[in-house]
């Protein structure tokens, strides 16, 4: 199988740790950004890294944009240049845009001009501390949709010792717990006859407020 082309447009924070993570990961990777330090900063990190200005579509022709898999824009707070690039990736006919949005007007902009995805790293972050500062038992939390969310839960003392099957969470929560990590191992679909230890991650899925009367009721502090 080929392997897949990304492109990273601005290597501020964002974009730099996303061009630096997918390089680790062994991804091919063009990283692009105005600013000549930026890109000396990633040449030995990506695969290529290039000084271009990304609202210039012609620039973007000649370094053959439409052939890479998919295109991450991370620039920062030129929203203008952000939703410019977006466009012209999206003209161009970029098979995957994924882009950093600062703020709500932002992201309703890149939504209507067809971002596949975008992402709110600031927002997205502070939610998922909010969830872990309210409950010390959460250590992750993953939003599926506004209603529904994948949740990380450290089982307590009332958990401990007692199998899935007893403590019946399915039908008295109307949660899954769809894997347990237990010390370096992690225990993918548990049947009911696993039997729960204190300080098991527990990872759940299910209605947000479903989860929380879980965590208040089984887990809470
Ligand atoms: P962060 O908040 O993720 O740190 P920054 O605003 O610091 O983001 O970084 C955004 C990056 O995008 C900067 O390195 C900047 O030089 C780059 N950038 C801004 N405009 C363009 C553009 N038109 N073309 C390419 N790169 C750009």
């Amino acid at each position: 199988m080929k392997k897949k082309e990304f492109a990273v447009i601005g290597l501020g924070r964002f974009g730099g740790s996303v061009c630096r993570t997918l390089s680790e990961q062994g991804m091919e990777v063009l990283a692009i950004d105005i600013n000549e330090d930026r890109v000396n900063e990633y040449a030995s990190i990506a695969s290529h890294a290039v000084v271009a200005d990304s609202t210039d579509e012609a620039v973007l022709k000649s370094l053959g944009i439409r052939n890479f898999d998919h295109v991450i824009v991370a620039i920062g707070d030129n929203i203008q240049a952000s939703i410019l690039t977006t466009l012209i990736l999206k003209e161009l006919g970029v098979e995957k845009i994924t882009v950093k949005a600062t703020n709500d007007y932002h992201e309703k902009v890149l939504k209507k001009i067809g971002a596949d995805q975008i992402v709110h790293p600031e927002r997205d972050m502070g939610e998922r501390i909010a969830h872990n500062i309210i409950s010390n038992n959460v250590l992750d939390y993953l939003e599926l949709s506004d209603r529904h969310s994948i949740v990380e839960i450290v089982a307590n003392d009332r958990l401990h010792g007692h199998s899935l099957l007893e403590l019946d969470i399915r039908a008295k929560y109307g949660i899954n717990i769809v894997a347990i990590k237990r010390d370096n191992d992690i225990i993918v679909s548990p049947l009911a006859s696993e039997i729960i230890h204190k300080g098991d991650i527990l990872i759940v899925i299910g209605a947000d407020v479903d989860i929380d009367r879980f965590e208040n009721q089984v887990v809470g502090d």
